[in-house]
């Protein structure tokens, strides 16, 4: 199709959603602070935090909603202002609540294709895209959360774009409904789109998102691939406690292991087994009083990154469950 959805890491490549110093403060509350990232196409980019972290109010930047106080956001290269026929370039669910609630899903639907000047064939398309053509002429006000998410995530393919801006498109789903929808947008990235969606969820973004974006408290704590995250921070670690960690830990340090100190005093000891550390321990001397493997999920690692994103690196690993 069109040389934009060229995927050439990047080199070259107009990002598809460029983000470069985005401020939002409202009063004197800064909710979004000076976040800088790209997404790309031909991939699911996962835009995590937990609530309240600013992910919406960065979508809404993004689709020209919310003035940004500062910095900007631009979509294949332009201001959301600047792209003429907007929903062909770029697709977005935001409130699926916002719909007109006496329509029909079809006639909601057709509304907007001829507000945009997008062909009422389109229609019928999107609709048996989402599975909704026999709920098609039922009205949106009777229409469950998940009915709604999914008349949603029609609506922002009516246009056809090589963008997609969904902001937490698996809730109300039902577990059928988020199976459907992960291989759906992972369909759509494979097409050459690029599709951002928003998620509180690490364990929802584990088995979609290609990347991640994570933010916490407006600001940004991780731009990485989810194979690099996995590496990092889904590692097991050791917890040992003993009566000399200092000396213990000293020990594990000349062994070139990291070693961080959890709020009970214990030590957490990354690359190496209980072996290991027990058998340092051993030849150190020190007695020890209790030695596990701690199994590590991605959810405690995001849990642990937001959990204050202020405090983050000097935050000692035992103290958030
Ligand atoms: P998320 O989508 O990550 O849950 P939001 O972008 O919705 O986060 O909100 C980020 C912060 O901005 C929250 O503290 C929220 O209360 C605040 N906020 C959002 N919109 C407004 C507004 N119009 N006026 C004042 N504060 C707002």
């Amino acid at each position: 199709m069109k040389s934009d959805r060229e995927i050439t890491n990047g080199v070259g490549v107009t990002p598809a959603i460029d983000v470069s110093g985005l401020v939002k403060a409202y009063g004197n509350k800064t909710v979004v602070n000076g976040l800088t990232f790209q997404v790309q196409a031909g991939a699911v980019t996962g835009f995590l935090g937990p609530n309240g972290a600013g992910k919406s109010t960065t979508m809404r930047m993004m689709l020209g909603l919310d003035r940004p106080t500062d910095g900007r956001v631009l979509i294949s290269g332009r201001a959301y202002q600047d792209l003429d026929e907007p929903l062909r370039h770029v697709g977005a669910l935001l409130d699926a609540g916002a719909s007109h609630p006496g329509r029909t899903a079809r006639d909601h639907l057709l509304c907007m294709a001829r507000a945009n000047r997008i062909p009422a064939s389109r229609v019928d398309e999107v609709l048996d895209q989402v599975g909704m053509t026999a709920t098609a002429k039922r009205r949106i006000g009777g229409f469950s959360l998940g009915m709604r998410q999914r008349l949603g995530i029609a609506a922002a393919l009516l246009g056809d774009p090589q963008v997609l801006i969904l902001d937490e498109p698996v809730n109300g789903l039902d577990p059928e409904g988020i199976r459907w929808l992960r291989q759906f947008l992972k369909d759509l990235a494979a097409e050459g789109r690029a599709v951002l969606i928003s998620s509180h969820l690490m364990t929802e973004m584990a088995l979609l998102a290609d990347r991640l974006i994570v933010i916490g408290k407006g600001s940004l704590l991780a731009d990485v691939s989810m194979a690099e995250f996995a590496a990092e921070h889904g590692r097991n670690r050791v917890r040992v406690r003993s009566t000399e960690p200092e000396r213990l830990r000293a020990a594990l340090e000349r062994k070139e292991l990291r070693v961080e100190s959890a709020a009970d005093g214990s030590l957490e000891v990354y690359g190496a087994d209980v072996a290991d550390v027990g058998g340092i321990a051993a030849h150190e001397g020190t007695s020890v009083l209790e030695l596990s493997q701690v199994e590590d999920s991605l959810e405690d690692a995001f849990m642990r990154m937001t959990a204050d994103s202020v405090e983050y690196v000097a935050r000692p690993l035992g103290k958030v469950a």
